[in-house]
């Protein structure tokens, strides 16, 4: 049911240390006519490998099942959970963070920007708000569909690679939360690098792999929460600073790599434990903010930014 993974991803390296079991639980595709197949890996478990030159966690076997990710995500969009998507705003704070970055950078330069993995369009609509010239690409059909018709703008459904190879470029390329699900991510990274002019920018913003581990056994000691890392391979990439710096040099850019802005929970009605909690999260991301931090726990995500170099 597996092909076992022996080399880093990131830096080749074949110094493997495995540090979480991580399980699969599909049962829920068994019901009706789901996805038998993808239903026939319940109950099967594989580590995650850390890696000891570069610090990057990946699993230690993938899943033969051809499309095996396409099949995992293709359940589960309904109609108004991709219109809650647009409308939550739960990711303003971080979007309208990548977007001031992205000003700074670029100052008078041009104004086109992809955004990769565009989803319900909820970052294009801010992105434009902005005044940037705005398309995506989305493989999900119904969120691209949606996010055309919100945005009126062009979001193409296809991937990075069909879309790569009409020869376009940008003169900023935005991946938000999409890198962590993708095997071998350096490949993602390079076709991102030909649609990014030289001198362009490119915002990653990603999961912080050993900071995630942290949270989740300091939730385990101190409740019920079991340890959910990457059940299902949901999460296939778990980056360290470093390791996430190295990976967008491989693939054509220089890169720095700071802790990344938190998602926020609404106000809307205002709810004390709602502002609670984003107190928390915005003391932990002001904290992790600070000089050096973006190595400990407290950067719970990671936000990179890189530039095209000549090649
Ligand atoms: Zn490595």
């Amino acid at each position: 049911m597996f092909t076992p993974v022996t080399r880093c991803w990131i830096c080749g390296a074949s110094d493997l240390t495995p540090y979480h079991t991580l399980r699969f639980e599909l049962d829920t595709y068994r019901s009706g006519d789901q996805d038998h197949e993808l239903a026939d890996y319940s109950g099967q478990f594989l580590e995650l490998m850390r890696c000891g030159r570069c610090g990057f966690g990946q699993p230690s076997a993938l899943p033969t099942l051809p499309r095996y990710f396409d099949r995992l995500y293709d359940q589960w969009w309904d109609e108004t959970w991709v219109a809650h998507e647009f409308e939550a705003g739960y990711k303003d704070f971080i979007f309208r963070s990548i977007l001031r970055a992205l000003e700074r950078h670029v100052e008078s330069g041009g104004r086109r920007l992809l955004d990769v993995g565009a989803h319900a369009g909820r970052f294009l609509h801010l992105a434009r708000q902005a005044g940037w010239d705005g398309e995506g690409i989305e493989l999900n059909p119904r969120t691209a569909a949606y996010a055309a018709s919100r945005t009126g703008l062009p979001v193409h459904q296809m991937n990075a690679q069909a879309f790569a190879d009409r020869g376009r470029q940008y003169d900023a390329v935005v991946l938000t939360d999409v890198l962590e699900h993708i095997p071998e991510p350096i490949a993602l990274l390079t076709t991102l690098a030909s649609l990014t002019r030289v001198g362009g920018i490119l915002a990653v913003k990603v999961p912080c792999g050993r900071s995630q581990v942290i949270k989740e056994r300091v939730l385990a000691a101190v409740s019920s929460h079991r340890v959910t890392l990457a059940d299902n391979l949901v999460h296939v990439n778990h980056f360290s600073p470093r390791s996430l710096k190295l990976a967008l040099e491989r693939a054509g850019f220089s890169a720095i790599v700071g802790p990344a802005a938190p998602e926020l929970r609404s106000l809307r009605p205002p709810s004390l434990p709602a502002l609670a909690s984003n107190a928390l999260r915005l003391a932990t991301y002001g904290l992790a903010c600070l000089p050096g931090a973006v190595e400990t726990p407290l950067a719970l995500n990671l936000q990179a930014y890189g530039v095209r170099q000549p090649v």
